[in-house]
């Protein structure tokens, strides 16, 4: 079974000569799967520039499947937010992830560009339309939102800012997904709203991760995982069963495309769209 849904894969840039290696190898595993793009993290305040910016070239040098770096904005000026605009502009990339970042610890001051609507709104004005822009959505609602209509608000205003699509944070239950899109297309809102799939490969990170992004994960999965302590072929299997149910809800249910967040993995991420004939 092969059929027609958009897919594209997330990496972020690895810290070692090793990593950018094995990035290379990976890189071009998922490429067999025809993604529309290959999107690379930016860490905020700068933090990961260079290695972001190695990474976006050696993959774009790499395959003509399209590159989508993310840009943060939080603690950056506008004069370096700027010439990264330029540089991924003349370079050939035509679409990007933006978004606000957390600072790192110990680093203060939100910088000249505060939130993600305004980082939208300056890469309309420094580039026009060259862009296609990405934002990020949050069905569960962003942990740092004074309440869900605030996060709504924001999201909307992000998406009349001049964002094209949205990809959001991964989360486990559909119906915060299809709610999140129903309330988004009362207010006329109609860009794209494509779910991000975490592949559940390691209970303790995806523990880590859920907790430190405000996804919720349901207790039947937390009792599961943690039963299976180290037990990783079995945490594998499971997570490949409950991942691709949850992906098959959300194609079901009109999802326009996935984003996978792939860790730096091809396996679990090919797996997936495997079972799932994706690509
Ligand atoms: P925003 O949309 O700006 O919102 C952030 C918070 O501020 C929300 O709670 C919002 O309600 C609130 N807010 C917005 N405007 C105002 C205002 N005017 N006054 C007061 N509050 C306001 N992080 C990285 O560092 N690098 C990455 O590469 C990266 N990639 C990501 C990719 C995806 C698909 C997703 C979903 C997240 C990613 N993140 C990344 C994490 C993201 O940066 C964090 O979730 C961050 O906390 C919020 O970013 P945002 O773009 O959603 O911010």
């Amino acid at each position: 079974m092969s059929r027609n849904i958009p897919i594209s894969f997330e990496f972020f840039p690895p810290k070692t000569d090793e990593g950018a290696q094995k990035i290379l190898q990976v890189h071009q595993q998922l490429c067999t799967l025809n993604p529309s793009y290959f999107s690379v993290t930016y860490g905020a305040g700068g933090s990961t520039r260079e290695r972001t910016l190695s990474t976006v070239d050696n993959i774009q040098q790499a395959s003509t499947i399209a590159v989508a770096p993310h840009l943060s904005c939080i603690g950056d000026n506008k004069a370096e937010v700027s010439a990264l605009l330029h540089r991924y502009k003349n370079q050939g990339i035509k679409h990007l992830v933006a978004l606000r970042g957390d600072l790192p610890s110990g680093q203060v001051g939100l910088g000249e560009i505060p939130y993600a609507r305004d980082l939208v709104e300056f890469v309309r004005h420094e580039t026009g339309d060259h862009f296609h822009i990405e934002v990020a959505a949050y069905p569960e609602m962003h942990p740092q939102s004074a309440d869900y209509q605030a996060d709504l608000t924001n999201f909307i205003n992000k998406a009349k800012a001049g964002a094209n699509s949205a990809i959001t944070q991964f989360f486990f239950n559909p119906d915060a997904y299809f709610y999140f899109v129903e309330q988004v297309r009362k207010t006329g809102v109609n860009i794209p709203i494509v779910p991000g799939i975490m592949p559940i490969t390691n209970a303790s990170n995806l523990i880590r991760f859920a907790d430190g992004c405000g996804a919720d994960v349901p207790r039947w999965i937390r009792k599961q995982l943690a039963a299976y302590g180290d037990d990783s072929a079995s945490i594998k299997a499971f997570g490949e069963e409950v991942i691709a149910k949850l992906c098959e809800t959300l194609i079901q249910g009109g999802a326009p495309s996935l984003h996978f967040y792939t860790m730096n993995m091809a396996q679990p991420t090919t797996r997936l769209c495997k079972m799932l004939g994706l690509g």
